[in-house]
Protein backbone atom coordinates (compact mmCIF):
# COMPACT_ATOMS: atom_id res chain seq x y z
CA UNK A 1 0.00 0.00 0.00
CA UNK A 2 1.34 3.42 -1.28
CA UNK A 3 1.83 5.91 1.92
CA UNK A 4 1.19 9.93 1.06
CA UNK A 5 1.22 12.64 3.08
CA UNK A 6 -1.70 14.25 1.90
CA UNK A 7 -5.01 13.44 -0.52
CA UNK A 8 -7.13 15.75 -2.02
CA UNK A 9 -10.73 14.52 -3.30
CA UNK A 10 -11.98 16.75 -6.08
CA UNK A 11 -9.86 18.26 -8.87
CA UNK A 12 -12.76 21.45 -9.11
CA UNK A 13 -11.20 24.74 -8.68
CA UNK A 14 -11.43 24.36 -5.10
CA UNK A 15 -9.86 21.14 -4.80
CA UNK A 16 -7.35 22.39 -7.51
CA UNK A 17 -6.22 25.69 -5.89
CA UNK A 18 -6.08 23.54 -2.47
CA UNK A 19 -3.70 20.93 -3.51
CA UNK A 20 -1.38 24.13 -5.36
CA UNK A 21 -1.24 25.79 -2.14
CA UNK A 22 -0.23 22.82 -0.09
CA UNK A 23 2.22 21.36 -2.27
CA UNK A 24 5.67 21.24 -0.95
CA UNK A 25 8.74 19.94 -2.03
CA UNK A 26 9.61 16.72 -0.96
CA UNK A 27 5.95 15.79 0.39
CA UNK A 28 3.90 13.45 -1.48
CA UNK A 29 0.12 14.90 -2.32
CA UNK A 30 -1.84 12.91 -4.81
CA UNK A 31 -5.79 14.53 -5.76
CA UNK A 32 -8.28 12.32 -7.11
CA UNK A 33 -11.46 13.03 -9.42
CA UNK A 34 -13.59 10.46 -9.96
CA UNK A 35 -14.06 12.01 -13.46
CA UNK A 36 -11.74 12.25 -16.96
CA UNK A 37 -11.73 15.86 -16.89
CA UNK A 38 -11.28 18.36 -13.99
CA UNK A 39 -13.52 20.74 -13.28
CA UNK A 40 -16.52 19.19 -14.86
CA UNK A 41 -19.09 19.44 -12.25
CA UNK A 42 -19.97 22.94 -10.53
CA UNK A 43 -16.14 24.59 -11.49
CA UNK A 44 -17.19 24.03 -15.35
CA UNK A 45 -20.97 24.97 -14.98
CA UNK A 46 -21.41 27.89 -13.96
CA UNK A 47 -22.15 31.81 -14.50
CA UNK A 48 -18.04 32.54 -14.90
CA UNK A 49 -18.79 35.74 -12.51
CA UNK A 50 -15.88 36.84 -10.07
CA UNK A 51 -18.29 38.08 -7.59
CA UNK A 52 -18.16 41.33 -4.99
CA UNK A 53 -19.72 40.18 -1.90
CA UNK A 54 -23.00 41.68 -2.01
CA UNK A 55 -24.89 38.74 -1.11
CA UNK A 56 -23.50 37.22 2.11
CA UNK A 57 -24.10 39.21 5.09
CA UNK A 58 -25.29 36.36 7.28
CA UNK A 59 -22.67 34.08 5.90
CA UNK A 60 -19.26 35.77 7.37
CA UNK A 61 -16.92 33.02 5.81
CA UNK A 62 -18.86 33.07 2.56
CA UNK A 63 -18.59 37.06 2.44
CA UNK A 64 -14.94 36.68 3.79
CA UNK A 65 -13.81 34.28 1.39
CA UNK A 66 -15.50 36.19 -1.65
CA UNK A 67 -13.77 39.63 -0.84
CA UNK A 68 -10.11 38.35 -0.75
CA UNK A 69 -11.29 35.67 -3.50
CA UNK A 70 -12.06 38.44 -5.52
CA UNK A 71 -8.77 40.31 -5.71
CA UNK A 72 -6.87 37.36 -5.54
CA UNK A 73 -8.80 35.48 -8.56
CA UNK A 74 -8.27 38.61 -10.62
CA UNK A 75 -4.05 39.17 -9.76
CA UNK A 76 -4.35 35.43 -10.85
CA UNK A 77 -5.46 35.73 -13.74
CA UNK A 78 -3.75 38.60 -14.63
CA UNK A 79 -0.19 36.80 -13.71
CA UNK A 80 -1.28 33.52 -15.34
CA UNK A 81 -2.89 34.93 -18.95
CA UNK A 82 -6.51 33.48 -17.79
CA UNK A 83 -8.79 35.60 -19.88
CA UNK A 84 -10.91 37.53 -17.53
CA UNK A 85 -12.92 40.98 -17.22
CA UNK A 86 -13.75 43.62 -15.15
CA UNK A 87 -17.34 44.10 -16.42
CA UNK A 88 -18.79 45.59 -13.23
CA UNK A 89 -22.37 44.60 -12.72
CA UNK A 90 -25.56 46.72 -12.77
CA UNK A 91 -28.43 45.28 -9.92
CA UNK A 92 -31.56 46.49 -10.97
CA UNK A 93 -35.05 46.80 -9.51
CA UNK A 94 -38.15 47.17 -11.91
CA UNK A 95 -40.41 48.90 -9.16
CA UNK A 96 -40.88 50.81 -6.17
CA UNK A 97 -40.58 47.68 -4.11
CA UNK A 98 -37.96 45.71 -5.54
CA UNK A 99 -35.85 48.96 -5.21
CA UNK A 100 -35.76 48.45 -1.44
CA UNK A 101 -33.50 45.56 -1.70
CA UNK A 102 -31.03 47.89 -3.68
CA UNK A 103 -30.55 49.74 -0.52
CA UNK A 104 -29.75 46.18 1.41
CA UNK A 105 -27.52 45.37 -1.30
CA UNK A 106 -25.36 48.72 -0.67
CA UNK A 107 -25.68 48.23 3.03
CA UNK A 108 -24.26 44.79 2.51
CA UNK A 109 -21.59 46.20 0.29
CA UNK A 110 -20.46 48.17 3.23
CA UNK A 111 -19.91 45.76 5.76
CA UNK A 112 -17.95 43.02 3.49
CA UNK A 113 -16.09 45.72 1.81
CA UNK A 114 -17.05 45.28 -1.61
CA UNK A 115 -15.40 48.22 -3.83
CA UNK A 116 -17.44 51.16 -4.92
CA UNK A 117 -20.92 50.14 -4.77
CA UNK A 118 -23.31 52.72 -5.38
CA UNK A 119 -26.69 54.00 -6.68
CA UNK A 120 -26.78 55.18 -9.87
CA UNK A 121 -29.68 56.59 -12.21
CA UNK A 122 -31.65 54.47 -14.93
CA UNK A 123 -29.84 57.35 -17.67
CA UNK A 124 -26.26 56.24 -16.15
CA UNK A 125 -27.61 52.26 -16.82
CA UNK A 126 -29.08 53.31 -20.31
CA UNK A 127 -26.17 54.94 -20.87
CA UNK A 128 -23.55 52.09 -20.85
CA UNK A 129 -26.64 49.57 -21.81
CA UNK A 130 -29.13 50.60 -23.98
CA UNK A 131 -31.36 48.17 -24.07
CA UNK A 132 -31.60 47.75 -20.01
CA UNK A 133 -34.83 49.51 -19.02
CA UNK A 134 -35.02 49.94 -15.11
CA UNK A 135 -36.59 51.47 -12.18
CA UNK A 136 -33.37 51.51 -10.24
CA UNK A 137 -29.94 50.48 -9.97
CA UNK A 138 -26.87 49.61 -8.42
CA UNK A 139 -23.77 49.64 -10.05
CA UNK A 140 -20.46 46.87 -8.68
CA UNK A 141 -17.60 48.00 -10.35
CA UNK A 142 -15.50 44.84 -8.75
CA UNK A 143 -17.48 42.15 -10.15
CA UNK A 144 -16.33 40.63 -13.33
CA UNK A 145 -16.18 37.35 -15.20
CA UNK A 146 -13.16 34.71 -15.71
CA UNK A 147 -12.86 31.57 -18.71
CA UNK A 148 -13.60 29.22 -15.92
CA UNK A 149 -11.92 26.21 -17.94
CA UNK A 150 -9.29 28.03 -18.82
CA UNK A 151 -8.63 28.85 -15.04
CA UNK A 152 -9.50 25.45 -14.50
CA UNK A 153 -6.49 24.45 -16.88
CA UNK A 154 -4.44 26.78 -15.48
CA UNK A 155 -4.97 25.21 -11.90
CA UNK A 156 -4.36 21.63 -12.52
CA UNK A 157 -0.84 23.15 -14.56
CA UNK A 158 -0.17 25.12 -11.62
CA UNK A 159 -0.39 21.76 -9.56
CA UNK A 160 1.42 19.39 -11.51
CA UNK A 161 4.51 21.66 -11.91
CA UNK A 162 4.63 22.18 -8.03
CA UNK A 163 5.05 17.71 -8.34
CA UNK A 164 1.24 17.29 -7.18
CA UNK A 165 -0.16 13.53 -8.44
CA UNK A 166 -3.43 14.70 -10.39
CA UNK A 167 -5.15 11.10 -11.45
CA UNK A 168 -8.97 11.93 -12.87
CA UNK A 169 -10.95 8.92 -13.78
CA UNK A 170 -10.10 8.02 -10.06
CA UNK A 171 -13.04 7.74 -7.93
CA UNK A 172 -12.65 7.65 -3.77
CA UNK A 173 -15.01 4.38 -3.06
CA UNK A 174 -14.30 3.83 0.78
CA UNK A 175 -12.12 5.68 3.89
CA UNK A 176 -10.91 4.31 7.02
CA UNK A 177 -9.77 6.18 9.51
CA UNK A 178 -7.64 5.30 12.80
CA UNK A 179 -3.87 5.51 13.51
CA UNK A 180 -2.10 8.18 12.23
CA UNK A 181 -4.11 8.79 8.94
CA UNK A 182 -6.59 7.64 6.70
CA UNK A 183 -6.88 4.32 3.89
CA UNK A 184 -7.78 6.00 0.88
CA UNK A 185 -9.92 2.86 -1.66
CA UNK A 186 -9.94 4.10 -4.99
CA UNK A 187 -11.43 2.73 -7.91
CA UNK A 188 -9.32 3.49 -11.45
CA UNK A 189 -11.44 2.40 -14.71
CA UNK A 190 -11.86 -1.27 -12.84
CA UNK A 191 -8.58 -1.43 -10.78
CA UNK A 192 -9.10 -0.97 -7.33
CA UNK A 193 -6.33 0.76 -4.95
CA UNK A 194 -5.46 1.82 -1.49
CA UNK A 195 -3.17 5.00 0.15
CA UNK A 196 -2.40 5.68 3.39
CA UNK A 197 -2.47 9.54 4.04
CA UNK A 198 -1.52 11.56 7.16
CA UNK A 199 -3.73 14.66 5.68
CA UNK A 200 -7.16 14.16 3.81
CA UNK A 201 -9.02 16.79 2.10
CA UNK A 202 -12.47 16.79 0.79
CA UNK A 203 -13.08 19.16 -1.46
CA UNK A 204 -15.61 16.75 -3.01
CA UNK A 205 -18.26 19.43 -4.21
CA UNK A 206 -21.94 17.85 -4.42
CA UNK A 207 -20.78 14.38 -2.78
CA UNK A 208 -18.78 15.97 -0.13
CA UNK A 209 -21.21 15.34 2.46
CA UNK A 210 -20.85 11.42 1.08
CA UNK A 211 -17.10 11.89 1.47
CA UNK A 212 -17.15 13.08 5.45
CA UNK A 213 -19.38 10.47 6.07
CA UNK A 214 -16.91 7.95 5.03
CA UNK A 215 -14.55 10.27 6.96
CA UNK A 216 -16.42 9.92 10.14
CA UNK A 217 -19.92 8.15 9.93
CA UNK A 218 -21.30 10.45 12.76
CA UNK A 219 -20.99 13.42 10.16
CA UNK A 220 -24.82 14.22 8.75
CA UNK A 221 -23.92 16.71 6.15
CA UNK A 222 -26.63 16.98 3.43
CA UNK A 223 -26.14 17.96 -0.07
CA UNK A 224 -28.96 19.09 -1.93
CA UNK A 225 -28.45 19.97 -5.82
CA UNK A 226 -29.81 22.56 -6.68
CA UNK A 227 -29.94 23.27 -10.65
CA UNK A 228 -29.46 25.72 -12.57
CA UNK A 229 -29.96 25.58 -16.15
CA UNK A 230 -28.76 28.28 -18.78
CA UNK A 231 -29.89 29.94 -22.25
CA UNK A 232 -28.64 32.09 -24.39
CA UNK A 233 -28.77 34.73 -26.63
CA UNK A 234 -26.91 35.88 -29.58
CA UNK A 235 -26.51 39.81 -28.71
CA UNK A 236 -25.74 40.87 -32.73
CA UNK A 237 -29.13 39.39 -34.17
CA UNK A 238 -31.32 42.93 -33.55
CA UNK A 239 -30.11 46.32 -31.96
CA UNK A 240 -32.36 45.48 -29.12
CA UNK A 241 -30.49 43.16 -28.07
CA UNK A 242 -26.75 44.43 -28.18
CA UNK A 243 -24.58 44.81 -24.73
CA UNK A 244 -21.90 46.23 -23.95
CA UNK A 245 -20.18 43.99 -21.68
CA UNK A 246 -21.97 44.52 -18.38
CA UNK A 247 -23.15 41.88 -16.11
CA UNK A 248 -26.85 42.49 -15.71
CA UNK A 249 -28.38 41.04 -12.26
CA UNK A 250 -32.30 41.83 -10.91
CA UNK A 251 -32.66 41.57 -7.37
CA UNK A 252 -32.78 38.36 -5.45
CA UNK A 253 -35.89 36.27 -5.83
CA UNK A 254 -37.18 33.95 -3.69
CA UNK A 255 -37.87 30.00 -3.63
CA UNK A 256 -37.84 27.40 -1.04
CA UNK A 257 -36.80 23.73 -0.45
CA UNK A 258 -38.22 21.66 1.85
CA UNK A 259 -40.06 24.49 3.26
CA UNK A 260 -37.38 26.74 4.25
CA UNK A 261 -36.91 29.62 1.84
CA UNK A 262 -33.63 30.59 0.01
CA UNK A 263 -32.87 33.27 -2.06
CA UNK A 264 -31.42 32.50 -5.27
CA UNK A 265 -29.30 35.09 -7.43
CA UNK A 266 -31.77 35.17 -10.13
CA UNK A 267 -31.89 35.06 -13.69
CA UNK A 268 -29.00 37.15 -15.03
CA UNK A 269 -27.54 38.27 -17.79
CA UNK A 270 -23.99 37.40 -18.37
CA UNK A 271 -21.05 38.23 -21.38
CA UNK A 272 -19.41 35.44 -22.96
CA UNK A 273 -15.77 35.25 -24.34
CA UNK A 274 -15.09 35.00 -27.79
CA UNK A 275 -11.94 33.96 -29.79
CA UNK A 276 -10.32 37.47 -31.53
CA UNK A 277 -8.83 37.38 -34.63
CA UNK A 278 -5.42 36.42 -33.80
CA UNK A 279 -6.60 34.22 -30.84
CA UNK A 280 -7.25 37.08 -28.11
CA UNK A 281 -9.86 36.26 -25.56
CA UNK A 282 -12.67 39.23 -25.73
CA UNK A 283 -15.63 39.76 -24.81
CA UNK A 284 -18.76 38.28 -27.92
CA UNK A 285 -21.45 38.66 -29.19
CA UNK A 286 -23.57 35.44 -27.24
CA UNK A 287 -25.16 36.61 -23.46
CA UNK A 288 -25.77 33.54 -21.01
CA UNK A 289 -29.46 34.16 -19.28
CA UNK A 290 -30.09 32.15 -16.06
CA UNK A 291 -29.56 30.15 -13.69
CA UNK A 292 -32.49 29.04 -12.66
CA UNK A 293 -32.71 27.59 -9.09
CA UNK A 294 -34.00 24.37 -8.88
CA UNK A 295 -33.84 21.44 -6.46
CA UNK A 296 -33.63 18.21 -8.07
CA UNK A 297 -33.66 14.81 -6.73
CA UNK A 298 -30.27 13.30 -8.26
CA UNK A 299 -26.71 15.22 -8.23
CA UNK A 300 -26.02 14.09 -11.57
CA UNK A 301 -29.58 14.96 -13.25
CA UNK A 302 -28.78 17.86 -15.52
CA UNK A 303 -31.30 16.98 -18.06
CA UNK A 304 -34.24 15.65 -16.84
CA UNK A 305 -37.72 18.57 -17.04
CA UNK A 306 -35.19 21.68 -18.04
CA UNK A 307 -37.11 24.74 -18.23
CA UNK A 308 -38.39 26.05 -21.75
CA UNK A 309 -38.12 29.61 -23.49
CA UNK A 310 -40.66 31.35 -21.70
CA UNK A 311 -38.79 30.84 -17.85
CA UNK A 312 -35.62 32.10 -19.21
CA UNK A 313 -37.83 34.98 -21.30
CA UNK A 314 -39.81 36.12 -18.07
CA UNK A 315 -37.06 36.05 -15.89
CA UNK A 316 -35.49 38.96 -17.84
CA UNK A 317 -38.16 40.54 -19.86
CA UNK A 318 -38.75 43.40 -17.62
CA UNK A 319 -35.66 45.24 -17.48
CA UNK A 320 -34.01 43.60 -21.20
CA UNK A 321 -37.67 44.53 -23.00
CA UNK A 322 -36.44 44.09 -26.55
CA UNK A 323 -36.19 40.45 -26.08
CA UNK A 324 -38.59 37.23 -27.38
CA UNK A 325 -38.92 33.99 -26.01
CA UNK A 326 -37.53 32.82 -29.71
CA UNK A 327 -34.50 34.83 -29.35
CA UNK A 328 -32.92 32.76 -26.95
CA UNK A 329 -31.52 29.17 -27.51
CA UNK A 330 -31.07 25.95 -24.96
CA UNK A 331 -27.38 25.97 -23.61
CA UNK A 332 -25.94 23.94 -20.04
CA UNK A 333 -26.64 23.52 -16.61
CA UNK A 334 -25.19 22.65 -13.51
CA UNK A 335 -26.11 21.41 -10.12
CA UNK A 336 -25.04 23.48 -7.09
CA UNK A 337 -23.89 21.92 -3.71
CA UNK A 338 -26.36 23.52 -1.64
CA UNK A 339 -25.60 22.55 2.05
CA UNK A 340 -29.50 21.63 3.56
CA UNK A 341 -30.99 24.43 5.17
CA UNK A 342 -29.87 27.44 4.48
CA UNK A 343 -26.11 27.90 5.77
CA UNK A 344 -22.66 29.29 5.45
CA UNK A 345 -19.76 27.23 3.51
CA UNK A 346 -18.45 24.51 6.20
CA UNK A 347 -14.69 24.57 6.19
CA UNK A 348 -12.98 22.82 9.33
CA UNK A 349 -11.07 20.18 10.25
CA UNK A 350 -13.73 16.94 11.36
CA UNK A 351 -14.61 16.61 14.75
CA UNK A 352 -13.32 12.90 15.33
CA UNK A 353 -10.10 12.98 12.84
CA UNK A 354 -8.73 15.71 12.58
CA UNK A 355 -6.48 14.62 9.98
CA UNK A 356 -9.41 15.55 7.65
CA UNK A 357 -10.53 18.34 6.55
CA UNK A 358 -14.22 19.06 5.16
CA UNK A 359 -15.34 21.91 2.62
CA UNK A 360 -19.35 21.29 2.44
CA UNK A 361 -21.92 23.26 0.77
CA UNK A 362 -19.00 25.19 -1.74
CA UNK A 363 -21.92 26.73 -3.84
CA UNK A 364 -21.38 30.06 -5.40
CA UNK A 365 -19.16 32.26 -4.67
CA UNK A 366 -16.66 28.98 -4.59
CA UNK A 367 -15.33 29.25 -8.14
CA UNK A 368 -14.79 33.85 -7.11
CA UNK A 369 -13.65 32.43 -3.20
CA UNK A 370 -11.47 29.07 -4.64
CA UNK A 371 -8.14 30.92 -3.87
CA UNK A 372 -8.87 32.35 -0.28
CA UNK A 373 -10.44 28.83 0.56
CA UNK A 374 -7.01 27.27 -0.20
CA UNK A 375 -5.28 29.94 1.34
CA UNK A 376 -8.14 29.75 4.71
CA UNK A 377 -7.35 25.30 4.32
CA UNK A 378 -4.11 25.64 4.49
CA UNK A 379 -4.31 28.21 7.45
CA UNK A 380 -6.24 25.57 9.44
CA UNK A 381 -3.64 22.39 8.47
CA UNK A 382 -0.91 24.79 10.45
CA UNK A 383 -2.79 25.53 13.53
C1 LIG B 1 -25.27 27.02 -11.91
C2 LIG B 1 -24.13 27.52 -11.07
C3 LIG B 1 -23.74 28.86 -11.15
C4 LIG B 1 -22.68 29.32 -10.37
N1 LIG B 1 -22.21 30.59 -10.58
C5 LIG B 1 -21.10 31.00 -9.92
C6 LIG B 1 -20.52 32.25 -10.22
O1 LIG B 1 -20.92 32.92 -11.16
N2 LIG B 1 -19.46 32.66 -9.48
C7 LIG B 1 -18.96 31.91 -8.46
O2 LIG B 1 -18.03 32.37 -7.79
N3 LIG B 1 -19.46 30.68 -8.19
C8 LIG B 1 -20.50 30.21 -8.90
N4 LIG B 1 -21.00 28.96 -8.68
C9 LIG B 1 -20.40 28.15 -7.62
C10 LIG B 1 -19.07 27.53 -8.04
O3 LIG B 1 -19.17 26.96 -9.32
C11 LIG B 1 -18.68 26.47 -7.01
O4 LIG B 1 -18.77 27.01 -5.72
C12 LIG B 1 -17.25 25.98 -7.21
O5 LIG B 1 -17.05 25.61 -8.54
C13 LIG B 1 -17.01 24.81 -6.28
O6 LIG B 1 -15.81 24.17 -6.64
P1 LIG B 1 -15.47 22.78 -6.00
O7 LIG B 1 -14.13 22.41 -6.48
O8 LIG B 1 -15.72 22.85 -4.52
O9 LIG B 1 -16.61 21.78 -6.51
P2 LIG B 1 -16.75 21.00 -7.90
O10 LIG B 1 -16.37 21.82 -9.04
O11 LIG B 1 -18.12 20.42 -7.88
O12 LIG B 1 -15.68 19.85 -7.78
C14 LIG B 1 -15.83 18.73 -6.92
C15 LIG B 1 -15.19 17.56 -7.63
O13 LIG B 1 -15.17 16.44 -6.74
C16 LIG B 1 -15.26 15.29 -7.54
N5 LIG B 1 -15.65 14.14 -6.73
C17 LIG B 1 -16.83 14.00 -6.07
N6 LIG B 1 -16.84 12.80 -5.43
C18 LIG B 1 -15.66 12.19 -5.72
C19 LIG B 1 -15.11 10.92 -5.38
N7 LIG B 1 -15.77 10.01 -4.62
N8 LIG B 1 -13.87 10.61 -5.84
C20 LIG B 1 -13.17 11.49 -6.61
N9 LIG B 1 -13.68 12.72 -6.99
C21 LIG B 1 -14.90 13.05 -6.53
C22 LIG B 1 -16.33 15.68 -8.57
O14 LIG B 1 -16.30 14.84 -9.71
C23 LIG B 1 -15.99 17.12 -8.85
O15 LIG B 1 -15.21 17.28 -10.02
C24 LIG B 1 -22.03 28.46 -9.44
C25 LIG B 1 -22.42 27.10 -9.39
C26 LIG B 1 -23.43 26.64 -10.22
C27 LIG B 1 -23.76 25.16 -10.21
Amino acid sequence: MEKIDTAVIGGGAVGLAIASALAEKGKDLFLFEKNPYLGDEQSGRNSGVIHAGLYYRDYPLKKKLCVEGNSMLYAFCEKNNVPFSRTGKFIVAVNAEEDKMIDRYIDNACDSGAEGVKRVSPEYVRAKEPNVNVYSALISPSTGIVEAAAYIKCLELIARGKGVEVMASTKVTGITAGGAGFIVEIEEKGRKEEFTTEKLINSAGLYSDEIANMINSENAYEIIPVRGEYYCFDSSLRSELAMNGANVYPVQKPYFIDGVRHLAIGIHLTPVFDIAPGGRKIIGKKILVGPTSRAVSEKDDLEKGRSGQECFYEGVREFFPGIKAEDLKMDYAGNRAKLKGDKDFIIERDSRYSGAVNLVGIESPGLTASLAIAEFVKNILTK
